[in-house]
């Protein structure tokens, strides 16, 4: 049986980051991009207006107040858009709107709330200093330098400077695919009556729906019944996928056959890992693609997604940062193990000022999945320890926000 870091380390070892493809993109969104993005211009392209107001030469505003106001004539507006057409000297003035470019000559804006018009003339209230509300060539983005570096995960900020350099296409790392087939004599279809003894598969709508969530692609491939010939054809045919899971099946029933029908046609590594929920866990490679036999209990199956197949599929995304955050928070109860499995306790979390508390959402059972429901985040209880006291302060894996 492997520790969880001993398992967590082999499976790291065998997947690699996928290739690259060029998207659109929004298509781009929570993805890697693979290359360096340099700005092929400069932005603002020119100097231009921060206000609606007048485009001055600041020396011609100095002492001026309310009493003795400066008067300078008007050469023209300018809109944001339009080119200038007049230059402003001494003792003039352009009418100009945000984005506006800086006529030749003025070296700052007035904003309009400090000024008052008639005709050609605007009465200036307040002196100016040079460079005021003036956004300079250049002071966002320089043409030839680099604004997204290789590796970075692509969010709104990114999609908005892409948009702004003129790059509608990205190269980033390919979303895995991800077969997900389910085992079990005992399973139903999502919209059949489940006749006695039979429960309607939820683990395979669930994991669908950690793939989504880690913006890989999953392909629900159904029910395969625990019988050879069913499992070999359905595994064979999971094989086109970048990645495979499989949920029940792995543990030591006599139908239990997953595991040595991965043996048979691939190559298994593992196939138990010391933690609870989530001891039985096969992992192998399956004609090149990584495998995983999840556990069947759908707790089980859930919490052995978190720790091995999201890190997993998040290296093949090319991410850097595998993991999930944790925080430090003080159990709301005592709990107490067993020595030599690490646990991972369903729990919500809460904020008091700045402690985090952390309390069980009830039965642990590995196929309660109302306790996943209510749980905002996984408390790991370490391998070494069998009693953690009230108080205790744990490290809690956040599963969503508290
Ligand atoms: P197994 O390891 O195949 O014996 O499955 C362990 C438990 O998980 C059994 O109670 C199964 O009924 C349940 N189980 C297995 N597969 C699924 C599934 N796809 N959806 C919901 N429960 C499942
Ligand atoms: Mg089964």
């Amino acid at each position: 049986m492997l520790a969880v870091g001993e398992a967590l380390q082999r499976i790291l070892g065998t997947v690699r980051a996928l290739g690259a493809e060029r998207v659109f993109l929004l298509e781009a969104l929570g993805r890697v991009n693979t290359e360096d993005i340099t700005a092929g211009r400069t932005i603002p392209p020119r100097d231009n207006s921060a206000m609606d107001g007048y485009a001055l030469r600041a020396e011609d505003t100095a002492g001026a107040d309310r009493e003795n106001p400066v008067v300078l004539e008007i050469t023209e507006d300018i809109p944001a858009g339009k080119s200038p057409l007049y230059p402003v000297r001494r003792g003039q003035a352009a009418r100009i709107m945000t984005g506006g470019i800086i006529p030749e000559g003025a070296d700052a804006v007035l904003r309009v709330e400090d000024t008052e018009s008639a005709e050609n003339r605007v009465k200036i209230f307040v002196p100016v200093p040079k460079s005021q509300d003036v956004r300079f060539a250049g002071e966002d983005v320089r043409s030839g330098h680099t604004v997204i570096p290789r590796g970075k995960t692509i969010g709104a900020p990114e999609i908005g400077m892409l948009a702004a350099i003129g790059c509608s296409m990205v190269s980033v790392h390919r979303r895995p695919s991800v077969a997900i087939l389910a085992t079990g004599n005992e399973l139903a279809e999502i919209d059949e009556e489940p006749g006695p003894g039979m429960i309607v598969n939820s683990n395979s709508y669930a994991l669908a729906a950690q793939v989504l969530e880690c913006g890989a692609r999953p392909i629900i491939l159904g029910i395969a019944r625990d019988n050879r010939s069913d499992l070999v054809e359905k595994f064979e045919n999971a094989a086109g996928a970048d990645m495979i899971l499989s949920s029940g099946g792995v543990s030591v029933g006599d139908y239990d056959l997953v595991k040595d029908i991965m043996g048979e046609l691939g190559k298994m590594d593992f196939w138990r890992v010391a933690m609870r929920p989530g001891r039985p866990l096969a992992f192998g490679m399956l004609q090149g693609k990584p495998i995983f036999g999840l556990p069947g209990n759908p707790v089980s199956s859930m919490v052995s997604f978190e720790q091995f197949v999201r890190p997993a599929l998040r290296k093949m995304m090319g991410h850097k940062e595998l993991f999930r955050r944790t925080v430090k928070a003080e159990l709301a109860a005592e709990i107490k193990k067993k020595e030599d499995l690490r646990y991972f306790y369903r729990a919500r979390l809460r904020k008091e000022g700045n402690r985090v508390i952390a309390a069980v959402t009830g039965d642990q059972g590995s196929g309660i999945l109302s306790s996943m429901v209510k749980a905002d985040g996984l408390i790991i209880l370490p391998e070494s320890v069998s009693t953690f006291p009230a108080g205790t302060v744990v490290d809690v894996q956040v599963l969503r926000d508290f």
